[in-house]
């Protein structure tokens, strides 16, 4: 599966984004350490947004205090909203085309 890169956070560092299977009941893991996202390949639909959100407000905030609730309530609430207005995974764009 294709890694990404992107620029996150108030200082914009470099995070590597992956697509991967998890272990465990975690949805997605955010290593600040290692400025690394992984999220659960598995992940459709609105569940992949909300979660695609969630570890992304995680590598943006980076050292800001936000509580672990605070965080999930507000990706829930924005993936609601993103997808309610229609916004879905472009299938050519997917990130986790399988061989
Ligand atoms: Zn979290």
């Amino acid at each position: 599966m294709e890694d990404h890169r992107f620029q996150l956070g108030p200082e914009g560092h470099r995070w590597l984004w992956r697509y991967s299977p998890l272990k465990g009941d975690a949805d997605g893991w955010t290593e600040p350490a290692k400025r690394k996202v992984l999220i659960n390949s598995s992940l459709k639909h609105r569940s992949r947004l909300e979660c695609e959100i969630h570890e992304g407000l995680h590598a943006s905030m980076g050292t800001f205090v936000v509580s672990e609730e605070a965080v999930t309530q507000a990706a829930s609430d924005i993936a609601k909203i993103l997808y309610s207005l229609g916004y879905r995974l472009d299938p050519g764009k997917s990130a986790c085309r399988r061989p």
